[in-house]
């Protein structure tokens, strides 16, 4: 547990008005601390370690397709939240990845500060790297608390972000299929 993040913290309610010895504050620069490297932990993990053992020759040849894959991210603006859901996709190219390990490599890189844009590219370049398939493609929706609660204060909207490599790039009937695949879904946000 870092006391200097405690500490952090601690000036920070004093300087925004507030008694850190009144009751309901004094835990609070702990519990504070905790949960920031909680949500930043990805910071202390990488991809490799991630995936480890977890790739398999395959010979599938049809789009892996994992959706509503739920992340939770802080803008790097104003290290507000901003959480939604990451879709992902894969062609194979001899090589697949156990499901699981998808949904903790999005994991890796919402856990830090973030724009939504990079985290949507990094996804999907690190799916590129650990399988070489024939193309990646990843989409977020993403709701962000520094537009819901301050500034423009647009409560309802959403920012979508995708990105494609490979055959999602260059095919678009490949990127049509995804497109409707991930459709068929309700909507969360
Ligand atoms: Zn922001």
């Amino acid at each position: 547990m870092s006391e200097k993040l405690e500490q952090i913290y601690l000036s920070l309610l004093q300087e925004i008005g507030e008694d850190p010895n009144r009751e309901g504050l004094k835990k609070t620069p702990a519990r504070a601390a905790r949960a920031l490297q909680f949500l930043m932990r990805g910071y202390h993990q990488t991809v490799e370690e991630i995936v480890n053992d977890a790739v398999f020759e395959e010979s599938v040849e049809d789009m892996i397709v994992v959706r509503d894959i739920e992340f939770f991210s802080m803008c790097e603006h104003h290290l507000l939240p901003f959480f939604g859901f990451a879709h992902v996709a894969y062609i194979p190219n001899g090589k697949i990845i156990g499901i699981s390990k998808i949904a903790r490599i999005v994991d890796v890189f919402a856990r830090r500060l973030q724009v939504q844009e990079r985290m949507t590219q990094q996804i999907a370049e690190a799916l590129q790297d650990v399988l070489q398939p024939r193309g990646v493609v990843c989409v977020t929706e993403a709701k962000h608390l520094c537009m819901m609660a301050r500034g423009v204060e647009k409560r309802s909207s959403n920012v979508s972000s995708s990105y494609l490599t490979g055959v999602f790039r260059d095919n678009p009937p490949t990127r049509q299929e995804f497109y409707e695949l991930i459709q068929q879904r309700r909507t969360y946000l």
